[in-house]
């Protein structure tokens, strides 16, 4: 008798016309689709820039920098990709041009290529093709989504190597799924398709005939439009798929299926499944909607204003996790929520009274170097003081360990190693053995660390349980040398390391709810299971 072999199916997911259509969300609510039904899937994003990772980059230019459990810096698209599925990502499902050069570079620097040329093809797209294929035994289906645009020249090495593996695998184990735009335009009253037609044709250069094209658009294609878009890229109508804006990202997955996008995969890959089951995402959409509709006046709503206070505030992108976190803690509690960001610099001229009187709870998260550290002060004390909910993550317990050994430890010059200004006191300060260290990044602490809970604290009501397990991403941390001064002076250490040496999560006994945390719950928070720190904040801060 013959087992039939487990083959693993492969989505390319490309993009066409220009960026921020959406990809990672479309990547991410195909892998939803597919959940649904019962598939177990895997998500990988391919970049094409230089840098090893998106560790270095500046968030005003590259938005979060998204951390996995073993400790990868990724871009933020796996955070769509975890929050939408049933997954666990690793630093395999971010590869990175800078990653395959490396890699490329270094086995030529050792001889392993025996005299060869090295050269794009085949060595760079070989290795682009290994590191795809490397994903094989996380599911049966890996969607992998080619960042960058279609006509970049950055890109081309990516999409060669996906053809390469179309040829290789068939066409029954892999498709391409093409996002495009369809603008509408006002003076003409109509949609226009030639975007499209040419970014197909663009990819039809270097071999590729897409076999299902998502169509970015504000309003639903009508059949006819559908029909045009077929012929001229070679497709049957039930491929083009409308990519309508929403309002809520969670709705994504529910409006691909209505337009048959997980019928034609299937069909396309030849898979049978049972039917899809939708109603956690049908649920949450109606929740949300609800909650969107509400108004205070007249209304038994609980409503909370959060005031963020950080620096990257412009860019909403740097706080993506965030973001969504808050809003899966809203959800869960049935709070309509309100988020105001205030700029810390600002904190530094205007009193924290008025820039945050309004707020029902202050946030401070993390964040890398001193731009608006007296601001985040100003904004802790005011909270500490007032008995406002305060959470701090990362940079915020640090300005908060700060606060507190300045204003209450009495401890004048407290400050943070981070910090420009010199002081004798650095409560915040490298562990002795990170010093040493001198590559950026080479000496944080990241991903995933245990953390022990004391019982009867505020933390311990919000997890329910002693060990936990967060993820880090940071350089500095509380000074052992005043730990004992912080405890003897009222600051809880609630959460420490397994080996009591490192302060995880700090809180007061006496306060409201004034909690500071050294990992970034964030980035495991899910829209159907909220993270249990921001669950309690959003709880305490309503009303
Ligand atoms: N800049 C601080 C550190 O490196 C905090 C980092 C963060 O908030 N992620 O320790």
């Amino acid at each position: 008798m013959f087992m039939r072999k487990r083959v693993t199916k492969y989505i390319f997911v490309t993009g066409g016309v220009m960026s921020s259509l959406g990809k990672g969300l479309a990547s991410a609510s195909i892998g939803a689709l597919l959940e649904a039904r019962g598939i177990r899937i895997s998500l990988q994003k391919l970049d094409p820039y230089i840098n090893i990772d998106p560790g270095t980059m500046n968030p005003y230019q590259h938005g979060e920098v998204y951390v996995t459990d073993d400790g990868a810096e990724t871009d933020l698209d796996l955070g769509h990709y975890e929050r939408f599925n049933d997954i666990v990502l690793t630093k395999n499902s971010n590869v990175t041009a800078g990653k395959v050069y490396n890699e490329v570079i270094s086995r030529e620097r050792r001889g392993d290529y025996l005299g060869e040329t090295v050269q794009v093809i085949p060595h760079i797209t070989d290795e682009i093709i290994k590191r795809i294929f490397a994903l094989k035994t996380k599911g049966d289906v890996c969607i992998v989504e080619v960042g960058g645009t279609v006509g970049d020249i950055e890109s081309l090495p990516f999409l060669e190597s996906i053809r390469q593996i179309r040829s290789q695998v068939g066409k029954e184990n892999a498709i391409f799924i093409h996002l495009t735009y369809v603008p509408y335009i006002a003076a003409a009253g109509e949609l226009k398709t030639k975007p499209t037609q040419h970014s197909v044709k663009d990819l039809l250069q270097i071999g590729i005939q897409p076999d299902i094209l998502l169509c970015r658009t504000d309003r639903f294609l009508s059949n006819d439009i559908k029909k045009k878009i077929a012929l001229f890229c070679n497709l049957n109508v039930e491929s083009v798929i409308t990519a309508k804006d929403v309002e809520i990202i969670y709705e994504v997955p529910l409006i691909f299926h209505k337009e048959g996008l997980d019928h034609i995969i299937l069909e396309t890959l030849k898979i049978w499944t049972k039917e899809p089951d939708f109603s956690k995402w049908e649920s949450i959409v109606s929740k949300i909607k609800r909650l969107n509709k509400t108004q205070k006046i007249n209304s038994k709503q609980k409503t909370t204003t959060i005031g963020i206070v950080g620096k990257y505030i412009e860019h909403k992108d740097a706080y993506k996790s965030l973001h969504e976190a808050l809003n899966h803690a809203s959800f869960d509690n049935n709070v309509k929520l309100n988020i105001e960001y205030v700029d810390s610099e600002h904190l530094e001229k205007q009193s924290p009274k008025k820039l945050l009187g309004s707020c029902d709870g202050i946030l401070v998260p993390g964040g890398f170097g001193d731009r608006g550290f007296e601001g985040k002060i100003s904004a802790i004390k005011y909270a500490r003081e007032n008995n406002i909910p305060f959470f701090g993550i990362c940079l915020g317990l640090q300005m908060a360990v700060v606060e507190y050994a300045r204003n209450v430890c009495k401890i004048k010059d407290a400050s943070s190693i981070e910090s420009k200004k010199k002081s004798n006191n650095y409560v915040i300060n490298f562990m002795p053995d990170q010093k040493d260290l001198d590559t950026k990044g080479g000496n944080m602490r990241l991903g995933k660390y245990p953390c022990e809970i004391k019982k009867n604290s505020k933390v311990h009501s919000a997890y329910k349980k002693t060990k936990i397990s967060e993820r880090h991403r940071h350089r500095y941390e509380v000074n052992p040398e005043y730990h004992s001064s912080l405890t003897k002076n009222g600051l809880i250490l609630s959460g420490m390391s397994p080996d009591g040496k490192l302060v995880e999560i700090i809180e007061l006994k006496t306060h409201k709810w004034f909690v500071g945390c050294q990992f970034h719950p964030e980035f495991k928070s899910r829209p159907f299971r909220s993270h249990p720190l921001f669950r309690e904040f959003i709880k305490v801060s309503s009303h």
